[in-house]
């Protein structure tokens, strides 16, 4: 842990600060000082912003509960960017669970540092950073407060040399607690979050908190998307829903915002976060594939955001 803090604190190159003089977008936040800001933090946001300003689309993948699987589709989603030709970076900020190193066999892999800041690991075209690779011991359990994680957060997008990316997937932790606000605030304006839920009533009810939390923050719902949504059989591919299908696309019209798609059980889709595998690379003919690209395609369409906030 202090590896982290004191590395990423301390050891991380400063953007170069000509890389925020030169945009010369006078509406952008970072360009002045605000009252009662120090100079210090009027830096930090310059620094943060001058990441930030390279990066296309911000897209924050959350859920109101764990388990649902939040994390196999923000991998999948970001695999799905890549395979459509864009250069996408994916940021696990689930500091207390992180799965994605795992989910892209990436277990292992260490942070080094670069002239302009932390390198993110990199797989293609895709770029990952996660807490996962700053504990010493994959068995560490973290142990912060809000202002720790938010401060660890703000790390993680202005300390990492991002470079220039189409997409950044931020894959959050459950719920509407300390992460997903931090996100909302240091990333402004931020494109919006996809919702990931389940089937039944009572993860569908969950998944209000979590489009009235975006609501509450003024950040877009940009869709959702309703996970294991039936059981594809292994053997003859039929699907069976187990559990009460349709909640999510019920959920999403009452509160009039749009529906991505139902993503089944497909037993491949675990085997594959096992294996280290990104399900939509290693099984990009299955129908579970073609389903995951078509909750891709519509945030290949996104409106471009001006910087100024
Ligand atoms: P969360 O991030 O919401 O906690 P995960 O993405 O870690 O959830 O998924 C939890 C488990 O469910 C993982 O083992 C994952 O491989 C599995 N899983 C997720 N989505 C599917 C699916 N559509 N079909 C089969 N297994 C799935």
């Amino acid at each position: 842990m202090e590896n982290m803090e004191n590395g990423a604190a301390h050891g991380a190159a400063r953007p170069k600060a000509s890389s925020c003089d030169s945009c010369g977008d006078s509406s952008c936040s970072a360009a002045r000082r605000d009252l009662n800001e120090s100079d210090q933090d009027f830096q930090e946001r310059r620094a943060l912003q001058s990441r930030l300003c390279r990066i296309g689309h911000k897209i924050m993948v959350m859920s109101g509960k764990g388990g649902v699987g939040k994390s196999t589709v923000a991998v999948n989603l970001a695999m799905g960017l890549m395979l459509a030709g864009k250069k996408v970076g994916l940021l696990d900020v689930d500091i207390h669970g992180p799965s994605v190193p795992t989910m892209l066999g990436l277990e292992g892999a260490s942070i080094e540092q670069g002239p302009d800041g932390l390198l993110p690991v990199e797989l293609g075209h895709l770029k990952v950073m996660s807490m996962g690779f700053l504990l010493r011991n994959p068995d560490d359990a973290v142990i912060w407060r809000g202002p720790v994680k938010g401060g660890v957060i703000k790390q993680f997008l202005k300390d990492v040399a991002w470079g220039d990316l189409d997409y950044l997937i931020i894959d959050a932790p459950p719920g509407t607690g300390d992460e997903p606000l931090s996100i909302c605030q240091l990333i402004n304006p931020i494109d919006g979050a996809v919702v990931v839920t389940t089937p039944q009533r009572v993860a569908a009810m969950d998944v209000r908190k979590s489009i009235t939390f975006c609501a509450q923050v003024g950040m877009e719902v940009l869709g959702v998307v309703e996970n294991m949504s039936g059981f594809v059989c292994p053997k003859c591919g039929e699907v069976t829903h187990i559990l009460r299908s349709g909640g999510g696309k019920r959920m999403a019209d009452d509160m009039g915002v749009p529906f991505l798609g139902s993503i089944p059980i497909d037993p491949t889709v675990a085997e594959a976060g096992d294996l280290g595998q990104a399900f939509v690379l290693h099984h990009a003919s299955s129908p579970t594939a073609e389903i995951m690209r078509s909750v891709v395609a519509p945030l290949l369409n996104l409106p471009t955001r001006g910087q100024g906030a």
